[in-house]
């Protein structure tokens, strides 16, 4: 009798999670502001200066000393914006303000500069949003004339000052944890000439871990910080207690049998895997647990009975198919693919429910090819870097190819003559 009851309730809930992943951004996802207006007002005694946003964002305000600036640094803001929107036209010798520039100032930072006629000190500064409740947000500035002691005392600071009427609270940024397989006494696949699998995994992530920090946009974690051995279930507890939104674990395998087969593969987790080929991965995978005396714990899996753990499961799957399908377009051009690029199977990394989780078998230790490839700092760097845009493409929401997180972090209103470095 309460089947159509418990029916009714499953297909709302499974409505509620359609929207969820119907929204490009993650949970911790931080969009970038668009600045798609800029205006200057101001006489003798005040100057106020507007830009139109996409969000409301939090600004920093310090004074800079001859000649005479305000300097409001920023989040990364994509300015869409013509850099002469700064310089007016006609100097006005009552004015406060000569001229302003914008621009990107490194990965996850934006500045504004202003150019002041004279000391100004800001009174207000802070974005609101345009009628409450919108996204879509006024950061104003506004400087009325001050001492030279005060303007100087400003510098000194150099710190926020003013965090404006209604500040947003501020966004932590996404948790992208690295998973480099194996270490310790678990060596992993050996390959040719000697190579050892968690030596030239970790490698990996350690410079995939340095791009991505240097971005600014993500905080990262590791699963293993040097050649220690981490149980499968404790590299996903850690990545679940650093509240991950990303996890990727990172392998190379061998194939005795078949030293032609080469590239790298990019795996997500399914019951049923998508070939027998993936299938012996992951099992072979799998039994880095089975290392004497770290026997792996059989585990009830809670999926079956619960409907919102399997929902949940299910979105964070959709989620890690979408990035493993923008991982492999982007590694086309920087590393050399799998004949058959991106599978799935039962890996125990990647059974999370929380984040979604990939597995990069970067290349086979038993190809000649791929053990040059991955011994090399060149090879390195590069497929690192694709990894970066897979991921900057994955957290904004962009579509998932090549390229397509181009633009991003692009100084669209600096250049030359609108430096806003100084
Ligand atoms: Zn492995």
């Amino acid at each position: 009798m309460n089947m159509p009851r418990k029916r009714g309730l499953a297909a709302a809930v499974a409505c509620a999670f359609m929207l969820a992943l119907a929204t490009p951004a993650l949970a911790g996802d931080a969009p970038t502001p668009v600045a798609v207006g800029a205006r200057l007002a101001q006489d003798a005694n005040e100057a106020r200066l507007v830009f139109d946003l996409s969000l409301p964002i939090e600004a920093h305000v310090y004074a800079l000393l001859s000649p005479d600036r305000i300097v409001v640094d920023l989040p990364e803001v994509n300015f869409q914006l013509s850099p002469t929107v700064g310089r007016p036209p006609a100097a006005n010798e009552t004015a406060l303000v000569k001229a302003f520039r914008f621009g990107a100032l490194a990965p996850g930072k934006s500045r504004i500069v202003i150019d002041l006629v004279r000391p100004a000190c800001p009174t207000e500064v802070g974005s609101k949003p345009i009628v409450d409740g919108a996204s879509a947000s006024r950061l104003m500035i506004e400087l009325k004339p001050c001492e030279a002691a005060a303007f100087a005392a400003l510098e000194r600071a150099a710190a926020p000052v003013a965090t404006g009427p209604d500040p947003s609270p501020p966004t932590p940024l996404p948790v992208v944890v690295l998973d480099p397989g194996h270490g310790g006494a678990d060596g992993g696949a050996r390959g040719l000439g000697g190579v050892v699998e968690k030596t030239l995994v970790f490698e990996f992530c350690s410079e995939l871990k340095r791009q991505l920090e240097a971005t600014g946009r993500y905080s990262i974690g590791m699963t293993r910080s040097g050649d220690e051995y981490v149980g499968l279930d404790d590299r996903v507890t850690m990545a679940r207690n650093a509240n991950a939104a990303l996890f990727i674990s990172v392998h190379a395998d061998t194939l005795s049998e078949a030293s032609d087969v080469n590239g790298s593969t990019v795996y997500t987790a399914a019951e049923r895997a998508s070939d027998a080929e993936a299938a012996r991965i992951a099992a072979r995978e799998n039994a880095a647990d089975r290392t004497p005396g770290n026997e792996r714990q059989a585990q009830a899996d809670p999926g079956v009975a619960d409907i919102l753990f399997d929902l949940k499961r299910r979105e964070t799957r959709a989620y890690a198919h979408i990035f493993s399908r923008g991982l492999v377009e982007n590694l086309r051009g920087a590393a050399r693919l799998n004949h058959n690029p991106e599978r799935s199977a039962g890996f125990v990394v990647l059974k999370a429910p929380e984040f979604p989780s990939v597995l990069v078998e970067l290349g086979y230790l038993s190809n000649a090819q791929d053990v040059q490839a991955l011994s090399s700092l060149d090879w390195r760097t590069k497929t690192a870097a694709a990894m970066v845009k897979a991921i900057d493409a994955f957290f904004s929401g962009s579509t998932a190819t090549a390229g397509a997180a181009g633009g991003r972090g692009v100084a669209l209103g600096g250049g030359p003559t609108n430096d806003p470095g100084h």
